[in-house]
């Protein structure tokens, strides 16, 4: 079975775009072929790996509405295709409510490429629209990228309130895969505090890396490359590894506690790029 990943949170500017583009970036790099979705409109994740907003012709709009799968587009990361957004999205939760199964559309979409990648990451637009209920309804799990500060855990309230009615009517099976900190200063009392809250409330869900505030970060996007690219060395490249590491790791457990082990035999072919290797990407 395909694992499908989506990155949710309705606060806007939390990280769900970064870590998108990153992790899939870093779990593309470890071996994993990985197909990530831009389902946000507006489409930073395809500008942030480098493809024009509105240029592309095969789109997520294609996969959501229409009734054929869009051919993914190839980045610069052999293991990593992308299937971008561009403004058309826009339309789409209008026209998804008169639509039959509207909460179900993506994942009917999303069996066109069973067996061709081990991952697929999905961007959530900052609400709680039909775009991120699909998500939802169609996700084997979400990772959920969280700002430490004042207000961070008021918001969580709200999307774990929707991702029970989601288990509850729509899949049952949804796991929250982890809760990532992003942006963390060290320095930050209050970020200190909100962690301290967080790992308290939802103990070994929190991931153990957190995601330092970092300029290289912040900057790769400009340039169209995941940071594994941009500044492979950086700290924000080597937390957003770590993280890919986690993350592998929890899936792991989680397919041996299902019964699944067989599926995890490494698919090693052009991932793991040695850093050299990386540069020339550049
Ligand atoms: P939206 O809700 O609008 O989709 P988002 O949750 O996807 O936002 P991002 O776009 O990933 O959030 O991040 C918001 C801003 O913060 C961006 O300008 C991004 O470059 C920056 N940013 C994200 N993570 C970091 C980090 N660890 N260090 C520094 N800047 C960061
Ligand atoms: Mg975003």
């Amino acid at each position: 079975m395909i694992e499908i990943i989506g990155f949710c949170n309705q606060k806007g500017g939390v990280g769900k775009t970064t870590t998108a583009i990153n992790l899939a970036a870093s779990v593309a790099d470890q071996g994993r072929h990985a197909l990530l979705i831009d389902l946000d409109p507006q489409s930073n994740t395809t500008t942030g790996l480098g493809f024009q907003k509105n240029s592309v012709i095969s789109n997520s709009y294609n996969l959501v509405i229409d009734n054929f799968p869009p051919n993914p587009v190839k980045t610069a990361l052999p293991n990593l295709d992308l299937i971008p957004s561009t403004s058309d999205l826009v339309a789409a939760e209008a026209n998804l409510y008169g639509m039959s199964e509207k909460e179900f559309r993506l994942k009917k979409a999303l069996q066109a490429f069973q067996g061709d990648y081990d991952f697929v990451f999905i961007d959530a637009p900052p609400s709680l629209g039909l775009l991120t209920i699909n998500i939802l309804a169609a996700a084997t799990s979400i990772i959920v990228p969280v700002q430490c500060e004042y207000y961070a855990l008021e918001g969580l309230t709200d999307l774990l309130q929707t991702i029970d009615a989601v288990r509850e009517k729509l899949n049952p099976a949804l796991d929250i895969s982890g809760i990532l900190l992003t942006m963390y200063d060290r320095r930050n009392n209050l970020a200190k505090e909100v962690e301290s809250d967080l790992r308290n409330h939802f103990v070994e869900k929190v991931f153990k890396t957190v995601i330092p505030r970092s300029v290289r970060l912040s900057e790769a996007p400009s340039h169209g490359k995941p940071i594994i690219l941009y500044d492979p060395y950086s700290s924000g490249s080597q937390s957003y590894q770590e993280v890919a590491r986690e993350f592998l790791e929890r899936i792991k457990t989680k397919e041996k506690e299902e019964g699944g082990e067989e599926k995890w035999k490494e698919r090693r072919l052009v991932g793991g790029l040695q850093p050299s290797f990386r540069q020339s990407l550049r």
